[in-house]
């Protein structure tokens, strides 16, 4: 059975002492839902988010780590330093890493192996542009960044990786895939999964919509059958709005 996974990212917000209130406020929330809740904080926030998590259904996770596993890379933060800190998960390939700092699909896929090798779970992102959408390329777009990034791994490797789709054109803009759009990339993902690695592994991967996802439209963006949870920007950073989403399963 693939699991729900509700993923908040914090992007580049809250200082440290608002990040440590945030994940109070969070933990005390969360209570009995179906889904496991991921906060993906800021490196400088790991440890202390840490050690204000006690829920068994609550973990910790990265936002990026680097595609080089030790040594002299001033200012980089690599897998292994990641692990210990406690956290379980790194969000690899997010649009902004692909956009401002320029992630390829080869650099992603060094990534999504340290990331393995450490022991943490890749949240490998995907999506297209608008204008990709616009011309119809969409399903090709996200077909060369999974193909790329992911189908070099054994089947023990990949059946650990969660995949987040995020329509670029969806991040922080207010305008949600609507459930059909979602619904519709997803069982695409998961069919080229079940052509790479078979129908089992497909089955069992948990495969994340992101882009816009609030708690006004979560539960019909979730209601669909190839939607196994979400990655979170925006809603993430208030306790309340992040709970009501993962509630909404
Ligand atoms: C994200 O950055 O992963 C994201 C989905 O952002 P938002 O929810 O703000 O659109």
């Amino acid at each position: 059975m693939r699991k729900l996974i509700v993923a908040g990212n914090w992007k580049m917000n809250k200082s440290l002492q608002e990040g440590i209130e945030l994940a109070k406020a969070v933990n005390e929330k969360v209570n009995g839902q179906k889904a496991l809740v991921v906060l993906c904080t800021p490196f400088i926030h790991l440890t202390e988010v840490k050690k204000v998590i006690n829920k068994s259904t609550l973990f910790l996770g990265a936002q990026n780590c680097s595609s080089k596993p030790a040594g002299a890379y001033t200012g980089e933060i690599s897998a292994s330093m990641i692990k210990s800190t406690g956290a379980d998960y790194v969000i690899i390939g997010h649009s902004e890493r692909r956009m401002y700092f320029k992630e390829t699909d080869s650099t992603l896929n060094k990534k999504v192996r340290l990331a393995l090798e450490n022991e943490l779970i890749p949240i490998y992102c995907c999506g297209e542009v608008l204008p990709e959408r616009e011309a119809d390329r969409h399903l090709d777009v996200v077909s060369r960044q999974i193909n790329e990034g992911l189908f070099s791994l054994s089947t023990k490797e990949f059946s650990k990786v969660v995949i987040a789709y995020e329509p670029v054109w969806a991040i922080g803009t207010g305008v949600n895939a609507t459930p059909g759009q979602a619904q519709e990339m997803h069982a695409y993902i998961r069919s080229l999964i079940a052509g790479k690695y078979g129908k089992e592994v497909a089955e069992d991967t948990t495969i994340q919509y992101g882009g816009s996802c609030k708690p006004s439209n979560a539960r019909e963006l979730f209601a669909n059958p190839d939607v196994d949870g979400g990655l979170i920007g925006g809603a993430s950073l208030e306790a309340e709005d992040f709970v009501a989403i993962v509630n909404s399963f």
